[in-house]
């Protein structure tokens, strides 16, 4: 499988190299030049595969001869065991038809577990072979950099240094990282904001001469194609768990970055019956806004009670943008260049398009608090503020009652006890008992100053060979 950039003009590169690669040196994002396709009766001679089993042959053709399969069938056997659930992404019933596919039952809490364990044990497979090193270097306002460290805690070849803003993150996930000790994991408190680490990051993956040639950096966040390859196989499991291929399914997705809803768009291109998909934004609507009216265009952050969605522009949309324009990355690359100097809007056949791929909708902090509260009413079930925010756009857009209308849950209530607390419910989210010792597990961090040479020179002076 090859693998092209979005804008046109950087190599091609086979997965391995995909892999290590964050950015395409044009600046694109790299997607496969070709997806495989699987008919209905291959989908449905997969009933009843373990979740490990239906990796491998959702995966298989995207990772191709890079990994022997008999490899790549144990390292995603060992993924998947980590999960605190036997069928890893169980399915929770709300009401006739209605249902949540609970993708919190990993290591930290979060769906991005599904692709970060997977991807740390890719990445130490792929540098054991070619006898490299990387050092991930990632900033975090929560989420992303636990499940990164997580992900590589036993990770040979990889050092990771996750900067996050220092007093700036909740308790639970700032623990969540710092409680994770290894001599390869490294956590940096930036006496400076969200936008300051992101920065550096930035500019460190721009001129990485800081490492003295010795070692390069590699990028976890979600524009890396090994990501949302892993995120494409819940959509065929849950369809599976509720008498798909043989019915159609609507998805509600929580996103921001649009990473998680363009895996569910993949996995409707190569096969499975999907018949509706939902993106779910909170205030920051970009994605909604584009939907709606067909103008792409950043508006300030606003902090919201689902902060894991709080975005200005939406890194991943580029990819659909890409198969909007049929594929033609010069027209791409002025689009963009374009966008990140004001408003853009696309062809309207082009939008029309996108519009009957995806329906969407904008939820508000109080209409979050309000879905927490009305599921707990209801069912005695406890929703995070991202899930409520797919559960509401779910109920807001759905066409046919007759299809299962699954809304992914993409974060443990436990990790956003400020968001159940203000919806006015008197319940305290517990976290599971694999993490109930948390607040006293031993931290480990180092506290710099906002200043990115003082970060390099700590980075070049802490991974494992410096
Ligand atoms: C990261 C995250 C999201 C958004 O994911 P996208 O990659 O933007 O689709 C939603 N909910 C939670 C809890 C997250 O951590």
């Amino acid at each position: 499988m090859r693998y092209i950039s979005t804008r046109g003009e950087a190599p091609a590169l086979g997965f391995e190299d995909v892999l290590l690669t964050g950015l395409a040196s044009d600046g694109g994002l790299y997607v496969p030049e070709s997806l495989p396709h699987f008919s209905l009766e291959e989908i449905r001679s997969w009933r009843g595969l373990s979740y490990s089993e239906l990796a491998f042959r959702v995966m298989h053709p995207f990772v191709d001869d890079a990994i022997p399969a008999d490899d790549f069938r144990a390292m995603l056997e060992e993924t998947y065991d980590v999960f605190a659930h036997q069928a890893v992404a169980p399915l929770v019933q709300l009401d006739t038809n209605e249902w949540v596919l609970e993708l919190f039952r990993g290591p930290t809490l979060a769906f991005k577990d599904f692709a970060l364990q997977l991807l740390g044990r890719l990445l130490d497979y792929v540098l054991e072979k070619r006898k490299q090193h990387v050092v991930i270097m990632g900033a975090t306002s929560g989420d992303t950099g636990s499940a990164a460290i997580e992900g590589c805690r036993r990770c040979e070849h990889v050092d990771i240094f996750i900067l996050h803003p220092y007093q700036r993150v909740s308790e639970v996930q700032r623990r969540q990282m710092t409680t994770v000790l290894g001599d390869n994991i490294h956590n940096i408190a930036v006496k400076g904001n969200f936008d300051d680490c992101q920065r550096m990051v930035k500019e460190s993956f721009g001129d990485q001469s800081f490492l003295g040639g010795k070692t390069q950096l590699a990028a976890v966040n979600s524009i890396n194609w090994a990501r949302i390859m892993a995120q494409i196989v819940y959509y065929f499991q849950a369809s599976l768990a509720l008498g798909g291929p043989d019915r159609s399914m609507a998805f509600s997705v929580p996103t921001g970055n649009f990473g998680d809803i363009f895996a569910g768009y993949l996995a409707k291109k190569m096969g499975l019956p999907i018949s509706q998909l939902v993106i779910a934004t909170n205030r920051n609507d970009i994605l909604h806004r584009f939907m709606s009216g067909n103008r792409y265009e950043q508006h300030k952050l606003e902090h919201t009670l689902s902060p894991s969605m709080d975005i200005m522009v939406s890194s991943n949309f580029e990819r659909l943008l890409f198969d909007l324009h049929g594929r033609d990355g010069a027209a791409v690359k002025s689009l963009l260049e374009n966008a990140s100097k004001g408003p853009v809007s696309i062809e309207d056949y082009r939008w029309r398009h996108a519009r009957k791929l995806f329906d969407s909708d904008a939820v508000d902090d109080k209409t979050t608090c309000d879905t927490i509260r009305e599921i707990y009413e209801q069912n005695e079930y406890l929703l995070d503020p991202h899930t409520a925010i797919g559960v509401r756009a779910a109920r807001n857009c759905r066409r046919d009652n007759a299809i299962p209308m699954i809304t992914l849950g993409t974060a443990h209530p436990a990790k956003f006890p400020d968001a159940i607390a203000e919806s006015g419910l008197s319940v305290e989210p517990q976290l599971p008992p694999h993490m109930a010792d948390l607040f006293e597990r031993e931290e480990r961090y180092t506290v710099l100053d906002n200043d990115v040479q003082g970060v390099q020179d700590f980075i070049a002076r802490h991974w494992k060979n410096a």
